[in-house]
């Protein structure tokens, strides 16, 4: 029997667009796969309010964060890191040589933009990592409030990880003056794994052209030139390619991306009253995630147990707590397709089992 993903990634994926992914192969260099790609591409655009192409990258969300900081960075890149991903993204810089600091804050707890203000006035850095939607904290960053400082900052270039924010949560590209904007579809798109997207602008691909090549199939300018004749550079994962059509579809045309935006605020208010009145929210407040919570477990109940029972006899699953916090913390994701009786249904069910 299925179980019910109410973990934040990967989520539930509609059935309908599991039935996209047997669709019959299309070879990758016909008009046939152009056009698939052309028809992703404004949709993208729009979700993202961005006049930047939105390139595909078949990898998870990681190989996106790695093309960011292979590709962004001559200089020195600044960290912003108060999280499990966002520390993760430090070590992804290291790792693939390029020089970077980190400015850190406990997890759950916001850098404020005074702090990267600060750090940015040495005039020692040429890009700013920051993830949006910490999915390890059930936190938003105040990405808007970060980007009016990083724009009074010529040659900073500043790279988002919406991972879990994207397509549940507004975020103004353009206006916010992100560089690179990059998630995997297996969260808030509610698609399966395998692919990831990424707004590029063209800040962002003169620097690249500038930096000692590090990465060949992450690198932006070959991905652009292919991305000019709609085509990606190596074979795609067609079948995501397919199903993120038919998704794109929906969200822009069917449900609007504007009620998907309010629906998964009414949704994450919803879980986060819930956990209020039962328990406590982990991140500082007023940074509370649309798309998940992070729930403090205040009540020292065994987050094992629970889910193992929500598992065994309810087919529904949610999220342990991230690394260190397994047990002093659970997360529950409202992102995707999730519906309020399917919320509702699940918390009912938790009452249930502890009893609440
Ligand atoms: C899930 C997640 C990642 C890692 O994504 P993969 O697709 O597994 O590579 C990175 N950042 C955030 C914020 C995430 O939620």
């Amino acid at each position: 029997m299925h179980e019910k993903l109410f973990t934040p990634g990967p989520t539930e994926v509609r059935t309908e667009l599991l039935q996209e992914l047997s669709t019959a192969q299309i070879h990758h260099r016909t008009d046939e796969f152009s056009d698939l790609y052309d028809e992703i591409q404004p949709r993208l655009q729009k979700l993202l309010y961005t006049d930047n192409p939105v390139f595909l990258f078949t990898s998870s969300s990681t190989g996106a964060m790695e093309s960011a900081v292979t590709n962004g960075v001559k200089k020195k890149c600044l960290t912003v890191s108060n999280g499990a991903f966002s520390g993760r993204w430090h070590k992804i810089t290291l790792k693939n040589g390029v020089p970077a600091d980190e400015i850190e804050r406990d997890w759950g707890e916001p850098v404020p933009p005074e702090a990267i203000d600060e750090k940015l006035s040495t005039g020692n850095y040429d890009a700013v990592t920051m993830v949006f939607n910490e999915t390890s904290t059930g936190m938003m960053n105040p990405v808007k409030e970060v980007s009016e400082v990083v724009s009074n900052y010529e040659d900073v270039l500043f790279l988002v990880d919406a991972v879990s924010g994207m397509a549940g949560a507004k975020i103004k590209v353009d206006e916010w003056g992100i560089d690179m904007c990059l998630a995997g579809v297996q969260k808030a798109f509610g698609l399966p794994s395998g692919l990831a997207v990424a707004s590029v602008s063209d800040k962002l691909l003169e620097r690249a052209e500038e930096v000692e090549p590090r990465s060949y199939y992450f690198n932006l300018p070959l991905l652009h030139k292919y991305h000019k004749r709609s085509q990606t550079r190596t074979t795609p994962a067609i079948p995501q390619i397919i199903a993120l059509r038919k998704q794109l579809e929906y969200i822009v045309e069917e449900e609007g991306i504007e009620n998907r935006f309010a629906r998964h605020e009414k949704l994450s208010g919803i879980v986060q009253d819930w956990a209020k009145k039962y328990f406590d929210i982990f991140p500082a407040e007023g940074y509370w995630s649309k798309t998940l919570t992070c729930v403090k477990n205040t009540r020292g109940v065994s987050v094992a147990d629970l889910n193992q029972e929500l598992i065994e006899k309810h087919n529904l699953r949610i999220a342990n707590g991230y690394g260190d916090m397994k047990e002093e913390t659970f997360r529950i994701s409202n992102m995707a397709d999730t519906s309020e009786p399917d919320i509702r249904g699940l918390l009912a069910t938790i009452n249930d089992i502890l009893g609440l």
